[in-house]
C-alpha cells in the first residue's frame, strides 16, 4: 500500500492521525492547524489588544509549556503586539514543584521571556508540604487551589500585567462542565465555559486553549520536542475530578467530538435570573483587600485556621463554630500582605525578576 498523503496539503506524507478530527496529516500541517485554531479562538473572543502586558501562568507542565511556545509564535506571526511574561507559583512541594520550576527556568531562556516566581511561603508563610503535614492529604487541594488563585493575581499585579493566560485545555473545561452538572452547581456551570473571566478588580484571566484537545497538546509538545515536566502532583488529586476525567476519556474513545460537544452544551445553558440572584455580591476582604463574597476572603479564612491550629475551620461548619467559640482572631495573627491591584497608581514596588543564569 503506498504511503498515505496528508489530507490537508495533499503533498507530504501523513505521519499522524489528528485526535480531534481523525484526519491523517503531516507534521507541518498539524502545527499549522493547531496554531491557527488557537489564533482563531483568540481573535474571535477579542482577548488581547496591542500593547497588553500578558502573563502566562507557567507550571513547567505540558499545557503551559505549549501555551508559552504558541503564544510566542502567534505574537510574532500575527503582530499581536503583546509583552509576554512567565509567571510561576512555587507551592512548596518537595520533589515536585522544585523540579518543575527548573523546567520553567529553562523555558525562560528558550523563549526569552522575563520570569517571575512567587512562593506560597513568601505570601502565606506556609508551604504545601507544611500544610499537608497539618491537614493531611484529604483537603489539601482546597488550600492549594485557593492559594494558587490569589498567588497568581498577586504575581500578576506585581508585574503590572493586564491579563493572565492559563493552559486550561478543552478536556479540563469539559470535565468542569460535567462536575458542575453532577454537583448541581448551576451558577458555576454558567461561568466555567467562559473563555475570559474578570472580577470587578481582579486581573483579566483567559484560556486560549479552550478548544484545544489535551491529546493534541501532548502531540504538539512531542513533535516540537518541547522541554516540559511530566510528573503528576505527589499529593492526592481531586478524586471527584478523577471520575469525571475517566468518564470523559471513555466518551472520547467512542466519539472524539464528545469533548467539544460537552463544552458547547455547557455554553448553551442559560442561567435563570433567580439562580444568578443567589450569588453573593463581591466586596473586598477586610483583612487583605482581595475580592471576596464575605467579610474575609477564602485564603484569609484558610490561613486563620492554619495559624490557630484548626485547619478544618474553613472546610467544615462544625470546625468553624468551634473556632468562633474560641473568640476572635488574635491581633498578632499572621496575615496575607494587603492586595494591591496593578491598576492602582502609585502603589507599585519594583519587581524582582529571575535573571537567566
Ligand atoms: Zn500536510
Ligand atoms: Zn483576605
Amino acid at each position: 500500500m503506498p504511503p498515505r498523503t496528508c489530507a490537508l496539503c495533499n503533498d507530504a506524507r501523513a505521519i499522524l492521525k489528528r485526535p480531534k478530527t481523525g484526519q491523517q496529516i503531516c507534521k507541518d500541517c498539524f502545527f499549522w492547524v493547531f496554531e491557527t485554531e488557537v489564533h482563531n479562538t483568540i481573535v474571535e473572543a477579542g482577548l488581547f489588544k496591542p500593547g497588553d502586558r500578558v502573563a502566562i501562568g507557567a507550571s513547567g507542565g505540558k499545557d503551559s509549556t505549549v501555551l508559552a511556545h504558541v503564544m510566542k509564535t502567534l505574537n510574532d506571526r500575527y503582530d499581536y503586539g503583546l509583552e509576554l511574561f512567565l509567571l510561576s507559583i512555587d507551592e512548596g512541594i518537595t520533589g515536585y514543584r522544585d523540579d518543575s520550576l527548573e523546567t520553567v527556568k529553562r523555558n525562560q531562556q528558550q523563549y526569552d521571556m522575563p520570569l517571575k516566581i512567587l512562593s506560597y511561603d513568601e505570601i502565606f508563610g506556609w508551604t504545601m508540604d507544611a500544610i499537608v503535614s497539618q491537614v493531611g492529604k484529604k483537603n489539601n487541594c482546597t488550600f492549594c487551589g485557593v492559594f494558587r488563585r490569589q498567588a497568581l493575581d498577586r504575581g500578576a499585579a506585581s508585574l503590572h500585567v493586564d491579563h493572565i493566560v492559563t493552559g486550561h485545555n478543552a478536556d479540563d473545561i469539559a470535565e468542569t462542565v460535567l462536575m458542575n452538572i453532577m454537583r448541581g452547581d448551576i451558577a458555576r456551570l454558567g461561568r466555567c465555559t467562559m473563555i475570559c473571566t474578570q472580577g470587578e478588580d481582579t486581573i483579566k484571566r483567559s484560556k486560549p486553549f479552550k478548544y484545544a484537545y489535551e491529546k493534541e497538546i501532548v502531540m504538539y509538545a512531542y513533535f516540537k520536542k518541547l522541554d516540559y515536566f511530566s510528573t503528576e502532583c505527589i499529593y492526592s488529586p481531586d478524586a471527584y475530578r478523577g471520575h469525571a476525567r475517566a468518564f470523559l476519556k471513555d466518551l472520547e474513545a467512542a466519539r472524539p467530538s464528545a469533548i467539544i460537544d460537552i463544552i458547547h452544551s455547557g455554553e448553551a445553558f442559560e442561567v435563570r435570573e433567580e439562580v444568578k440572584a443567589t450569588q453573593k455580591s463581591q466586596q473586598t476582604c477586610k483583612r487583605c483587600g482581595y475580592m471576596s463574597s464575605n467579610d474575609l476572603c477564602k485564603a484569609c479564612t484558610l490561613l486563620e485556621g492554619l495559624e490557630r491550629g484548626m485547619a478544618q475551620a474553613a472546610i467544615t461548619d462544625r470546625a468553624r463554630k468551634r473556632l468562633d467559640a474560641e473568640g476572635p482572631a488574635p491581633d498578632n495573627l499572621r496575615t496575607i500582605p494587603f492586595f494591591q491591584n496593578s491598576t492602582t497608581p502609585g502603589t507599585s514596588t519594583p519587581v524582582a525578576l529571575e535573571t537567566p543564569s
